[in-house]
């Protein structure tokens, strides 16, 4: 048996009753109306973390070109909003009202992870081939003398 969250003041809607503090899944002491049926009602307000799991989502497609890194922040935030708000929907304290926009961020998501990881892969071989190359070259090629002076050539005078 759980308690109703201490949300704003929530009254019956068919009578008005004030049901703060009564327990959730009953009926209401006044008139016999379910309970539930007036938290949905009172807890119209959607999910701020849903919106913004779709805008991390959303954003965290094109920004796995900044390295992936960018991506794979954005895609893992958008990741956790959403199971933010999904923790939110169940206990009744956000409607569900945005939660397709939560789930389809958090697929985003899930795409530009995939896409930072990879880039940073990409990345990753490119730099490493360089270091490699260049801690090669060092190793291998004796500092380079300087060619000696070519002397100058009397160049051929114009034909008249
Ligand atoms: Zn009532």
């Amino acid at each position: 048996m759980t308690q109703a969250p201490n949300v704003s003041q929530v009254h019956c809607i068919k009578c008005g009753y004030n049901l703060t503090g009564v327990v959730i899944g009953g009926t209401c002491p006044e008139c016999g109306a379910p309970i539930n049926t007036s938290f949905l009602q009172a807890n119209t307000q959607p999910s701020g973390f849903a919106l913004a799991a779709l805008v991390l989502g959303i954003v965290s497609i094109p920004t796995f070109l900044c390295y992936g890194v960018v991506g794979l922040i954005c895609g893992i935030l958008a990741i956790i909003f959403w199971r933010v708000s999904v923790v939110q929907t169940r206990n009744g304290t956000r409607s569900s009202a945005w939660q397709g926009l939560a789930r389809a961020g958090m697929i985003c998501g899930i795409i530009g992870i995939v896409l930072g990881l990879a880039m940073m892969i990409v990345f990753g071989v490119i730099i490493g081939n360089a270091i490699y190359r260049a801690s090669y070259i060092s190793v291998a090629v004796p500092p380079s003398t300087p060619y000696p002076p070519v002397p100058m050539q009397p160049q051929p005078a114009p034909n008249p």
